[in-house]
C-alpha cells in the first residue's frame, strides 16, 4: 500500500517537473537520488534476496569447485562500481571479493579518493565463484554469469564501473585490445560510463603501473564529484 503511495507520489512529482513526459535514465530505470520509490533499505534488501536467489548456482562447473559464491560487497547504493575478475583463492575461502594481498592494496586506493568498501563502494567480479588454479575465466562461464552482474548493475545504478584489470575489461568490452587502448577511453557498459584501469595485483608485481593507476582514479575520485 505504501509503495503504491510512494509511486502516486512519484509520478505526480514527474507530472509537474516535465508535464506528461515520463524520463527514465540508463536501462529504463527511475533516478535512483530523485526517486521515493527506493530506498537505500530497500535496495539494500533486494540485493540481499537477490545474492539469496543466485548463490546456490550450478550453471557451470565452477558451481561444483568453488568453497564459497562469492557475490560482491559494498554500498547498495553506490556511485562506483568496481569489478574484478573473478574470486581468487581467499575470496572463495572467505566469501568476500578482493580480501587478499591486492584487496588491501585496492582499500588503500580507495582511501587515497576518500572513498570504502562501505561508503560510496559496490565490489564485484564478473564472475562470482573462482576458476580452479586462478585461470582466466571461460566464455561459457562468463555467459552464465554475466547476466549477474547485469541485474546488480541495475539495482544500484552506479555513475560509474571501473573495470580492474585487463581481463575484467576485454570480458565486459568484448573486445581483447592491449590495456594500456582500454584505459584510453571512457567506455560504455549497458548505458553507465566504464573506465578500464589496471588491476590491483599488476600493481603489486609491477609498482611502475602504480603512477598510471592514481592518474586513473584520481580521474575516477573527479568525475564522481562533479
Ligand atoms: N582478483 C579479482 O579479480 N577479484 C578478486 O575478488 C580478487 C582478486
Amino acid at each position: 500500500m505504501n509503495e503504491q503511495k510512494n509511486i502516486q507520489k512519484f509520478l505526480e512529482q514527474q507530472k509537474t517537473l516535465f508535464g506528461n513526459e515520463l524520463f527514465l535514465n540508463k536501462i529504463g530505470q527511475i533516478d535512483k537520488n530523485n526517486s521515493p520509490l527506493f530506498t537505500d533499505k530497500d535496495r539494500k534488501r533486494d540485493l540481499d534476496q537477490f545474492c539469496n536467489s543466485i548463490s546456490l548456482c550450478k550453471e557451470c562447473e565452477l558451481g561444483n569447485t568453488r568453497n564459497n559464491f562469492v557475490f560482491g560487497t559494498g554500498d547498495s547504493n553506490a556511485d562506483l562500481m568496481l569489478v574484478g575478475e573473478a574470486p581468487g583463492e581467499k575470496e572463495d575461502c572467505e566469501g568476500e571479493p578482493f580480501v587478499g594481498r591486492a584487496g588491501k592494496l585496492l582499500d588503500k586506493i580507495l582511501r587515497a579518493i576518500n572513498k570504502n568498501r562501505k561508503k560510496g563502494v559496490y565490489i564485484t567480479n564478473v564472475l562470482k565463484c573462482r576458476p580452479p588454479n586462478n585461470r582466466d575465466p571461460l566464455p561459457s562461464e562468463v555467459s552464465k554469469c554475466e547476466p549477474y552482474l547485469l541485474k546488480q548493475i541495475t539495482m544500484i545504478q552506479p555513475k560509474l564501473i571501473v573495470a580492474l584489470g585487463r581481463i575484467s575489461g576485454k570480458t565486459l568490452l568484448k573486445k581483447d585490445i592491449p590495456l594500456k587502448n582500454m584505459r584510453e577511453m571512457i567506455h560504455n557498459y549497458h548505458g553507465i560510463p566504464l573506465k578500464v584501469t589496471y588491476h590491483p595485483a599488476a600493481l603489486l608485481r609491477n609498482p611502475n603501473f602504480k603512477k598510471y593507476a592514481w592518474e586513473d582514479f584520481q580521474w575516477v575520485r573527479d568525475y564522481l564529484a562533479n
